[in-house]
């Protein structure tokens, strides 16, 4: 029995790690990606359960309070969580873990895990970064400027990371992270440490 690997994708809102995520998933076997709990209101098309676990104010302190989040982070103003029980189980049936979530929260996580893997992708430039998060429609102009200020302050942790993935084309960041994935392998657990 092989125990998986823990990946976590960050990256600034508009640098495309949602899309580059699911085409991952579509090309690398046993690649399985964490469902967050959040506080932010559903996107128009967005499902519970799928896209995140949405939650009331209410609900996500009782869950910090209940122990529930390996890591949990404000971001653009929301709260923002990884829900403890499935990505253990995940990582030890075998499986390529992979979190979706900011900075603050990858820090977190390998305070707690250090052997996971920290992937940071950027856009090709702050110009374009605006120009996605517009294109997407689902933030007021307020929203876009929070946005773009927390893009700033995660830029400046890219060196904290242990990969860097310009989603400058998403064909080619797509075969870059496939790669990444690809050359990490399972780790084998000592015989008598088997679940
Ligand atoms: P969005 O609102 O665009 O879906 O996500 C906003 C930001 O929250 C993104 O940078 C994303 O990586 C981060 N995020 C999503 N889920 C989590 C999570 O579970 N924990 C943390 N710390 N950040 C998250």
């Amino acid at each position: 029995m092989r125990r998986g690997n823990l990946i976590i994708i960050s990256g600034p809102s508009g640098a495309g790690k949602g899309t580059l995520v699911e085409r991952l998933v579509a090309r690398v076997p046993g690649v399985w990606v964490s469902v967050s709990a959040t506080t932010r209101s559903p996107r128009p098309g967005e499902t519970d359960g799928d896209d995140y676990v949405f939650l009331s104010e209410t609900e996500f302190v009782r869950r910090i309070e209940a122990g529930e989040f390996l890591e949990w982070a404000t971001v653009h103003n929301n709260r923002y969580g990884t829900l403890r029980s499935t990505v253990e189980s995940m990582i030890a049936e075998g499986r390529q873990v992979i979190l979706e979530i900011d900075p603050q929260g990858a820090a977190q996580v390998k305070a707690l895990m250090p052997e996971a893997v920290l992937v940071f992708i950027l856009a090709p430039s702050m110009e374009e970064l605006e120009k996605r998060i517009r294109r997407r429609g689902a933030e007021t102009d307020e929203q876009v400027a929070v946005r773009l200020a927390t893009a700033v302050r995660e830029l400046e942790l890219v060196g904290t990371y242990d990969y860097v993935v310009e989603n400058d084309d998403v064909l080619r960041a797509t075969d870059e992270l496939a790669e990444i994935l690809e050359s990490l392998g399972g780790k084998d657990i000592p015989d008598g440490h088997q679940a």
